[in-house]
């Protein structure tokens, strides 16, 4: 990530909006200000969203938004295996908020509970339940921020 690279947002106006080449003509947003993604291809009428959203949690499809043209924004997942996530919690567009979770690494005795399926590894990280942290919804950097994922 370069500051080259940082925008102002289409969707919250904020100056930290890190946008990438998606193709020749379409950008991809990443906003560290209002934790919203888009790119320019998520356009209502030319974008199957249906499908797109078949994944996503409730929660997800209810705050999604539109930046005043036909773009729309998803709130941002962060799931870094060694550090944590970042996602949004709550029940609807009116109640929900930034959430942290850390991970810790799996002991010794633990090893045999962790095994990846399908093969003999053992995931080294597990979420640590007793981390989890809430903020507002201005506060997704805060987040970011609580598990690492500005440090090396
Ligand atoms: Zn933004």
């Amino acid at each position: 990530m370069t500051k080259d690279n940082l925008e102002t947002c289409p969707k919250c106006g904020g100056d930290a909006c890190y946008t990438t080449k998606l193709n020749a003509t379409a950008k991809n947003y990443f906003c560290f200000g209002c934790g919203f993604t888009s790119n320019d291809l998520m356009r209502i009428g030319e974008f199957d969203f249906e499908q797109y959203e078949e994944t996503l949690p409730e929660l997800y499809k209810d705050i999604k938004v539109d930046d005043g043209t036909t773009r729309i924004w998803y709130p941002i997942v962060i799931n870094i295996e060694d550090k944590g996530t970042v996602f949004a919690k709550g029940t609807n567009y009116q109640n929900w908020m930034w959430a942290g979770i850390k991970v810790k690494e799996v002991s010794k005795e633990e090893q045999e509970k962790f095994k990846v399926p399908g093969s003999d590894k053992v995931y080294k990280y597990k979420t640590d339940m007793a981390t989890l942290k809430e903020w507002g919804q201005r506060d997704f950097m805060e987040a970011l921020d609580y598990i690492g994922f500005f440090h090396n």
